[in-house]
């Protein structure tokens, strides 16, 4: 039970001031671990790469609202 890791992001889009927090988390054993689906963003069109070698990754997102690409932080 629990999270063995996650990957968090934060997703700031630097024109209209909009943020939002983002989390995939690994569950499971050693034998069975799997990463969750990645979250859809609520304020922005989410690109993710799920095949990463670390988990999923959130490689680029935009704004909704300006439609412009958002600035992308991990944790
Ligand atoms: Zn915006």
């Amino acid at each position: 039970m629990g999270f063995i890791d996650s990957n968090d992001f934060t997703v700031t889009c630097e024109k209209c001031g909009a943020t939002e927090n983002t989390r995939v988390v690994q569950r499971g054993s050693s034998f069975g671990a799997h990463w969750s689906d990645p979250p859809a963003l609520l304020k922005f069109e989410s690109v993710w790469d799920s095949e990463a070698r670390f988990g999923p990754q959130l490689t680029s997102a935009k704004c909704r609202k300006c439609g412009i690409d958002a600035k992308v932080d991990e944790k």
